[in-house]
C-alpha cells in the first residue's frame, strides 16, 4: 500500500534561524513564535515569502481529469500513463534535493528528457562561464568584504527582496571599515531601481537593458584608459570608472533569470570580461542572483547524477545533454516526447504549453488552474517537510525544516512510490 505522507521532523513551539524556501537567496533567519498561519507569516518573512507563506495554506485534494480522486487511484493513474509514454518530459523540477534525487531515478527508468522550469537562464551562465571562464563570489563575501556594489539591471524588490537589506546593509561585516565604506550603485532600468535600506546610499545610472552590455564595453575602454567621446555614454560613465577604479572588492551582481534572452549571454560575458581585466590588478567578483524554484539544486544535483546540466535525456541506458536545445519548448517541438510529468513546490505550476497528457505535482497552493490528466498533492519543502535546498551562489545546501504537520506527502515520497510500481510491474 502506498505511503500517503512522509515522516515529518518535530515540531518545536518557538523556532528560530528558519531557511525561507521562496527564493534563491534561502535567507535562514525567519523566526516563529505561533503556529503558522497567513495571519502568522514567520518573522523577518519579506512579501514575496508571505505570497509562499499563504498559498502554503490552501489544501487540495489529488484529481484525474478534474475530478477529485483518492491518493492511490490518482498514483495508480500517473503509473498507467508513465508506462503507456515512450518518451516522458520532466518538467519544472521545483524540488529540494531529495524530491530532485527521487525525478532523476524515475527519469532514468522511464528514458525521460529532464528540463528545470529555469534551464534557459542556467545555460546562459553555463554557456559563459564554458567559454570565457568566471570569477564569482558569495553572499557572505559581499557582506563581510566588499566595498562597491554594482547591481546590473537586477529587479531586486520583485525577485531577491532582501537582498540588500540582509547582505549589503547589514551592520554584521567581518570588515566594519569596507562595510561604513560601502556604496550601491545600480545601472539599468530605471523602473526597476531598487528600494534601498535608509542606512544605504544609492546611486542610480539608468541604463535600457538592451544596453547594459555596451555599457560593461564601455566602462572596461574607460578602466583601461582608452581615450573615449568626453560626451554620450563615455561621459556618463566616467564617474562609474572613477568609482570601480577606487574600489578595493566592487561586486558586480546580476541575475540571468531576469535578462531577455536576446541579451542574457551578451550582458553576463560582459560583465565576466569586466571582473576578470579588474582582476588582473586588484580583486573584484561577479554574483549571479538566481537559484529560484531549486533551480540551483537541480543543477547540482544533475552534475552529481549525470554530469550535465539540465536538462538532459535518458534514452536506453544512454544519456545525452540536451542543454543546447534551450529547454522544455524545444524537448516538446522536437516531437519526441508524449507525456509531460511536471514538478512544482514552490511557485505556480506554469505548465509548458502542448497537447500531451500531463501528471502535475504542486501542492494545491500552485496547482495549475487548469485540471491536468493526474494532479497530485504535495508538500512544500520547508513548511510541511524537511529537505535540503542549494543556495543562489552555490557554495552552501541549507537544511529546511517542517513548520507544521505535514499536509500532503513530499515529492521524493511520491516519485519513490512512482518508481517502485514501475519496477514492480516490469
Ligand atoms: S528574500 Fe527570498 S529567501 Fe529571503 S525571505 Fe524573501 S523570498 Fe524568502
Amino acid at each position: 500500500m502506498p505511503q500517503a505522507l512522509a515522516p515529518s521532523s518535530p515540531l518545536a513551539s518557538e523556532q528560530a534561524d528558519i531557511a525561507c524556501p521562496f527564493c534563491g537567496l534561502l535567507c535562514d533567519d525567519l523566526e516563529m513564535s505561533e503556529a503558522l498561519s497567513p495571519k502568522q507569516p514567520p518573522h523577518r518573512a519579506c512579501p514575496r515569502a508571505q505570497l509562499g507563506y499563504t498559498a502554503a495554506e490552501l489544501t487540495g485534494n489529488p484529481g484525474i481529469a478534474g475530478k477529485p480522486a483518492d491518493f492511490e487511484a490518482a498514483l495508480s493513474a500517473a503509473i498507467r500513463l508513465l508506462r503507456a509514454s515512450k518518451r516522458p518530459l520532466f518538467s519544472g523540477l521545483g524540488s529540494d534535493v531529495q524530491g530532485l534525487r527521487a525525478l532523476f531515478k524515475l527519469a532514468e527508468r522511464c528514458g525521460a528528457v529532464v528540463d528545470h522550469m529555469h534551464s534557459g537562464a542556467l545555460n546562459s551562465s553555463l554557456r559563459v562561464l564554458q567559454s570565457l571562464g568566471w570569477h564569482t563570489t558569495t553572499l557572505g563575501e559581499v557582506q563581510n568584504r566588499a566595498d562597491l556594489v554594482v547591481i546590473l539591471g537586477v529587479d531586486l524588490d520583485r525577485g531577491f527582496p532582501r537582498f540588500l537589506a540582509r547582505h549589503v546593509a547589514g551592520q554584521d561585516a567581518l570588515q566594519p571599515a569596507r562595510r561604513a565604506q560601502r556604496r550601491v550603485i545600480y545601472l539599468g532600468p530605471k523602473a526597476h531601481a531598487p528600494t534601498c535600506p535608509a542606512e544605504l546610499p544609492l546611486e542610480v545610472l539608468p541604463t535600457p537593458t538592451a544596453r547594459l552590455a555596451e555599457s560593461l564595453r564601455t566602462l572596461q575602454g574607460l578602466l583601461q584608459g582608452i581615450p573615449l567621446p568626453r560626451t554620450g555614454k563615455a561621459a556618463a560613465l566616467a564617474p562609474l570608472a572613477a568609482r570601480i577604479k577606487a574600489a578595493e572588492y566592487p561586486v558586480f551582481v546580476w541575475a540571468p533569470g531576469q535578462l531577455p534572452a536576446t541579451v542574457s549571454d551578451l550582458v553576463i560575458g560582459a560583465a565576466c570580461e569586466l571582473v576578470a581585466q579588474i582582476n588582473r590588478t586588484r580583486r573584484a567578483a561577479g554574483l549571479a542572483l538566481g537559484g529560484d524554484d531549486g533551480a540551483q539544486s537541480a543543477l547540482a544535483v544533475s552534475a552529481w547524477l549525470t554530469g550535465f546540466g539540465t536538462g538532459v535525456g535518458f534514452s536506453r541506458g544512454a544519456l545525452k545533454p540536451q542543454g543546447e536545445l534551450g529547454g522544455s519548448a524545444a524537448a516538446l517541438a522536437e516531437g519526441g516526447c508524449d507525456l509531460i510529468l511536471h514538478l512544482s513546490s514552490f511557485g505556480p505550476a506554469h505548465l509548458p504549453a502542448a497537447d500531451k497528457p500531463r501528471i502535475v505535482l504542486a501542492p494545491p497552493g500552485f496547482a495549475p488552474r487548469e485540471a491536468p490528466d493526474v494532479y497530485l498533492p504535495i508538500g512544500i519543502p520547508g513548511v510541511d517537510h524537511p529537505g535540503q535546498l542549494i543556495r543562489t551562489d552555490g557554495v552552501v545546501a541549507l537544511p529546511l525544516r517542517a513548520l507544521r504537520p505535514a499536509r500532503h506527502p513530499s515529492a521524493a515520497s511520491v516519485l519513490r512510490q512512482l518508481f517502485a510500481a514501475l519496477e514492480r510491474k516490469s
